[in-house]
Parts: structure tokens; C-alpha cells; sequence
């Protein structure tokens, strides 16, 4: 099969590859690229060791299921790149994304077929409508992401959120709270990507221009430690800021400890999803995908994927999914 194999930094190559493997088997139909793999691609991951099939956000077809499953080939679906053991201490306290024993797609899906673990598709695999176009099924994973997100917030009927970044994240976070009718607003410098994000009807400015004391739940969907201490010292009295976006590891935050005690800001993170996440970003693009697929500003063939993480590292794309 073709794969989009991830052979360095900077590297990609198309390769012919054996075809994996397994009971259980998906044809990838589509894949989007994500924060992670784009930092993968620029700079490495420690997670991620070249050579490898890099990709998680996807959505394909069954090619090959095992007698007696409740799919079988043909059926259009979406599978969450993992899912939580739902046993351990972690997942009877309700956290199944921080859960130590999750359960993995054992490969990337920048390529052309996708073999599950024996078991997988029970927990980890979704049915899709078939008359909806299908790519964007590949924002499930990075919306089931969003809703762990706002479940860290404190949204309540007077708030208003602040986005900081526009990023793929931060604009898909704004699209979740545009659908529940609470205000938002999008805090991002470059004034092209302002200039589209306010075309789909979300409120936009350039950092500086905003009043953020008027926000009391605020994303920080940048990496960039300086603006959490911004946000922190500058939202409204009792609001809660959310560390959205990965710092480094070794990153210390140095934090307004006024604005903590005597303004009661709250400072909270998110990581990733948790099953319950997915299944309800699932109903959440079902009901309303044309609002989410805005996101897709562009799809390429596998074959042009380089192109495809220039133009994500020139930050001249949104969501960009590759269609093998
Ligand atoms: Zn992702
Ligand atoms: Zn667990």
C-alpha cells in the first residue's frame, strides 16, 4: 500500500509499504493533520521516532471485519485514535483521557489501510450517516478534544470566552461555543487569519485590541507561556483561564498570585479526550457538520502531503486533510 512515510525532520516520503495485518482493517478515506504531527514534522517528537506513519484524525471504510461484528466492509466510520481501559483508578474517578492504560490505533493513517487490535472496534470504532461528506468526520478526534476543554471551564449564562489563537484548535473551540449561542470572541495577530475567522461570524481581534476584562473562561490555544501570565493578570474577577496548548516540559509559568487569591482566577488544563468526548463530538458534527467543515479550508492527494505541511507551516491553512 502507499504511506506518507515521516523519515526526519523536514522529511517526508512516499513509500510502497507491506499492508497491514489484521481482523479488523479500515481503508483510510481521508486524515486530517494535526498540531502535533505538524510539530512532528518541523521539529521531532519524542513519541514519534522516524521512520513512521504519522496521522490520527481519520475516518475510512471497513475493508475487513471479523465474523460476528456488528460492522462489516463497506460500513463508513470513524475510529478514535484511542480509547481509555475504563477499569483503572484514573477512569472510575470520570478522567479516562488521563487514564495510564489506554488502548491505541497501532499505526498512523496517512496511508491507505489502517489494521485494528483484535477487540478495538467494540469501544473505539463509530458508525457513520452515509449522507453526510465524509471528511468532515475527521474533526471528531480534535472536537472530542475541544468538549474535554470546555468541560475544564466555567461557562455559565452571563459568560462571555475568549480564544486566544485562531489555530485549528482555537477556531474549532469557538465553533463549539457559536453553536451554543454563548459569546466568544477570537484574540489572534495575523490579520488573514482574523479576517476569515470573522467571516464565519466570529468576533475577532488583534491582541491589544481586546478588553479581556470583560472575559470570564479564556482559552489559551497558543503555546506560549507569556500569555497565560497575561490572561491570568488581566481576565475578569473569578474567571478561569485554560491551558490549552502544550508547553514544554521543562516550561515554568510565573503567575499573578493577586489576580489568584483576590481575584479568584482559576488556572486549569486539558489533555486530549476521553470516549464519552468522542461520542459526543460525533453527535455535535452529525447534527450541524456544515458549521464544523468550515474548518477544511483545503485537501490534498497523500502523494502532495509535503506540500501540505509547508502550507500548514506558512500558516496559510486551517485544517488540512490528506485523502489517500
Ligand atoms: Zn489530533
Ligand atoms: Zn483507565
Amino acid at each position: 500500500m502507499k504511506a506518507l512515510m515521516y523519515t526526519g525532520i523536514e522529511a517526508l516520503e512516499m513509500q510502497d509499504i507491506q499492508q497491514p495485518e489484521g481482523e479488523f482493517l479500515v481503508k483510510v478515506a481521508g486524515c486530517g493533520i494535526c498540531g502535533t504531527d505538524l510539530k512532528t514534522y518541523l521539529k521531532g517528537h519524542h513519541f514519534f521516532k522516524p521512520p513512521t506513519i504519522l496521522g490520527h484524525e481519520f475516518y475510512g471504510h471497513v475493508a475487513r471485519a471479523p465474523q460476528g461484528s456488528s460492522f462489516k466492509p463497506g460500513d463508513r466510520v470513524v475510529v478514535a485514535p484511542y480509547y481509555e481501559c475504563g477499569a483503572c483508578g484514573h477512569c472510575q474517578r470520570d478522567l479516562g483521557q488521563l487514564c495510564p492504560s489506554k488502548d491505541y490505533v497501532p499505526s498512523g493513517a496517512f496511508c491507505e489501510y489502517v489494521a485494528l487490535p483484535a477487540g478495538y472496534e467494540h469501544k473505539g470504532v463509530f458508525a457513520l450517516p452515509s449522507d453526510t461528506e465524509g471528511l468532515v468526520f475527521t474533526l471528531v478526534e480534535p472536537l472530542a478534544c475541544v468538549l474535554n476543554g470546555t468541560e475544564h471551564l466555567k461557562v455559565g449564562k452571563h459568560s462571555k470566552v475568549l480564544i486566544v489563537g485562531s489555530g485549528p484548535m482555537g477556531t474549532l473551540f469557538a465553533f463549539y461555543f457559536q453553536a451554543q449561542g454563548v459569546p466568544v470572541a477570537v484574540v489572534e495577530p495575523n490579520q488573514e487569519r482574523r479576517e476569515t475567522v470573522s467571516r464565519w461570524g466570529i468576533e475577532c481581534h488583534a491582541p491589544g485590541e481586546v478588553d479581556i476584562a470583560a472575559y470570564d473562561n479564556v482559552v489559551i490555544a497558543v503555546n506560549k507561556a507569556e500569555l497565560v501570565a497575561e490572561y491570568v493578570a488581566k481576565a475578569a474577577d473569578g474567571a478561569t483561564v485554560l491551558v490549552f496548548s502544550g508547553l514544554k516540559k521543562e516550561e515554568t509559568l510565573v503567575l499573578d498570585s493577586y489576580a489568584i487569591h483576590y481575584r479568584e482566577v482559576s488556572v486549569t488544563g486539558s489533555f486530549g479526550y476521553a470516549l464519552k468526548h468522542f461520542g459526543k463530538a460525533l453527535d455535535l458534527i452529525c447534527a450541524d457538520p456544515a458549521r464544523y467543515r468550515r474548518l477544511i479550508t483545503h485537501s490534498f492527494p497523500l502523494e502532495d502531503g509535503r506540500k501540505a505541511f509547508e502550507l500548514l507551516k506558512l500558516g496559510k491553512a486551517f485544517k488540512i486533510v490528506l485523502v489517500p
